[in-house]
């Protein structure tokens, strides 16, 4: 017998025969709560979360994915999706319900001749850059390599190429997709046209993808990339001038403005330890030749405390910040609260409240980031995928990170406020890939997508009317 939550947020019990049907039709790990790997495979990345499944189904390939949806289904099972488990709110996991775990699931097959790479749905960001860069070739990722693809593309994805060419979604050709009849499809722009638009910014709302197929651009494998660190006492005038570079700069250029605190490890001079900081880093999308010379007048722009601009491997620079967002490399554990806003702009009173704020950190694993936008990932028509705004000049992201569990009260109720005082420099809606804890309303979820909300709704009736993939930012069938 296995004790569950079911969809109807009753509890009910699955009995031996139904287990049985289960694991004969399973050709990867069922773990449940007895299993010596349950509590290192309910961790997921942010360890405010503590959820327990009831089942972890660690899928081998399609149809062990495609078994676990018909289970969940056919016993109204409470069921989640596991990708790269990175997303803050804990999405990954399901309290006493059925976690379909991905993490095996991580083949990457690039196909030169087409310039397009298949990926499947347990993949790393550093899975798809490391496979993809032996051709010289690259597709938008992100910006911390352990984060999964999936998740990521599915939410949109905003890395280091947006500028250039576009969000990750903007550059999928197809998916294969277990619904939630369990049927397999294939979606893509000639295909089952209406899911290949939903899932292109809809999450996980649509089903289970077990594979994603993208563009793929020759890039690198060596590439420029600069980031230079000013003590906080400079960072007015220096975030000023690097919105300024920014607003003129060639679409080439990709760059995040960062509010931080230098950690006290090796990587870092001793004296500038515990510092606070405003940072930037901008990758350029072209030859590291040209890279050098269209980034020096931003490396012009103060007198850094630090530099750590120069040429180098593509893959470097995309797990260059690996270290400070991985549990276990430099802080045991890391509990986050993160939250974005579209800006419409960046005045200079935001930046000078911005400062005020960076100096009085909660805690030193706080971090502010300015992303800005625009480019190839604002030229695609916001109805032409579901991904909700696109052409807001920048984003506002809140990533709240401390190490003491103590601190997770004060530390998220501060993050709230800092969000809802920047709401007067907004320009309405927020990024679903940084959506809070426990924020999963459907007020949140109509901010974000705006006027493709209803049709969202409607096609979420077409491929799952119960609502089994509930376990999201969840979009409720359209009745
Ligand atoms: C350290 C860190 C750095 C980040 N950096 C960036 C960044 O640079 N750019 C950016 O855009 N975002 C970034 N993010 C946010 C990230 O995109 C989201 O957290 C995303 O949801 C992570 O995907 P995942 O597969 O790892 O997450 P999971 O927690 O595994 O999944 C999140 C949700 O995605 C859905 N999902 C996952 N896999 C599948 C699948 N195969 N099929 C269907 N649905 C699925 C499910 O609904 C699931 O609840 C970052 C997050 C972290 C923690």
């Amino acid at each position: 017998m296995l004790a569950v939550s079911s969809l109807d947020n009753s509890n009910s019990e699955i009995d031996a025969i139904s287990l049985e049907e289960l694991k004969s039709s399973f050709n990867g790990t069922l773990i449940d709560q007895t299993h010596p790997e349950y509590e290192d495979r309910r961790r997921v990345w942010n360890s405010l979360i503590d959820k327990r499944p009831a089942l972890i189904a660690v899928c081998s390939g399609q149809s062990d994915v495609v078994a676990a949806v018909n289970f969940a289904r056919k016993h109204s099972v409470l069921l989640s999706i596991r990708g790269g488990g990175h997303n803050v709110s804990g999405s990954a996991l399901c309290d006493n319900g059925l976690t379909i775990d991905l993490s095996e699931m991580r083949s990457v097959r690039v196909n030169p001749g087409s310039n397009t790479v298949h990926v499947q749905g347990g993949a790393t960001l550093a899975d798809v850059d490391r496979e993809t860069q032996i051709f010289g070739l690259a597709t938008t990722t992100g910006n911390v390599s352990e984060t999964g693809i999936a998740g990521l593309t599915l939410g949109g994805g905003f890395g280091n190429l947006r500028r250039k060419y576009g969000l990750s979604i903007d550059n999928l050709v197809s998916i294969d997709i277990v619904t939630a009849d369990g049927r397999v499809l294939h979606a893509c722009e000639g295909e089952n046209s209406d899911l290949f638009w939903a899932v292109r910014g809809g999450g996980g709302n649509f089903g289970v993808v077990t594979s994603f197929e993208f563009r793929l651009f020759p890039l690198g494998p060596e590439v420029y990339f600069a980031s230079q660190f000013f003590s906080i006492d400079q960072a007015s005038t220096v975030c000023r001038r690097w919105r300024d570079f920014m607003e003129s700069a060639s679409e080439d250029i990709s760059s995040l403005g960062f509010f931080w605190t230098i950690p006290k490890i090796l990587a870092f001079p001793k004296e500038l330890h515990g510092q606070r900081v405003f940072l930037y880093g901008a990758l350029h999308a072209g030859t590291a030749t040209q890279g050098e010379a269209e980034l020096a007048p931003l490396r012009d722009i103060g007198e850094p405390v630090l530099d750590l601009s120069s040429m180098g491997p593509y893959c470097s620079w995309q797990s260059g910040f690996d270290a400070f967002f991985t549990p276990g490399a430099i802080y045991k554990n890391i509990y986050a609260y993160w939250k974005s806003l579209y800006l419409s702009g960046i005045t200079d009173e935001h930046i000078d409240e911005l400062v005020e704020t960076a100096k009085n950190l909660p805690s030193d694993q706080c971090l502010i980031a300015i992303w800005h936008l625009g480019g190839a990932m604002a030229r695609v028509a916001e109805e032409s995928t579901a991904f909700g705004k696109r052409n807001a000049p920048y984003m506002l992201s809140y990533d709240s990170c401390w190490t003491e569990p103590d601190l997770s009260e004060s530390i998220i109720a501060w993050t709230r406020k800092q969000v809802k005082q920047a709401e007067r420099y907004a320009s309405g809606g927020l990024y679903l890939n940084f959506p809070g804890v426990d924020e999963n309303t459907e007020e949140q979820v109509r901010a974000a997508y705006g006027k493709n909300f209803d049709r969202l709704a409607d096609v979420k009736r077409k491929y799952d009317p119960a609502n089994l993939y509930r376990v999201n930012q969840n979009i409720r069938p359209q009745m």
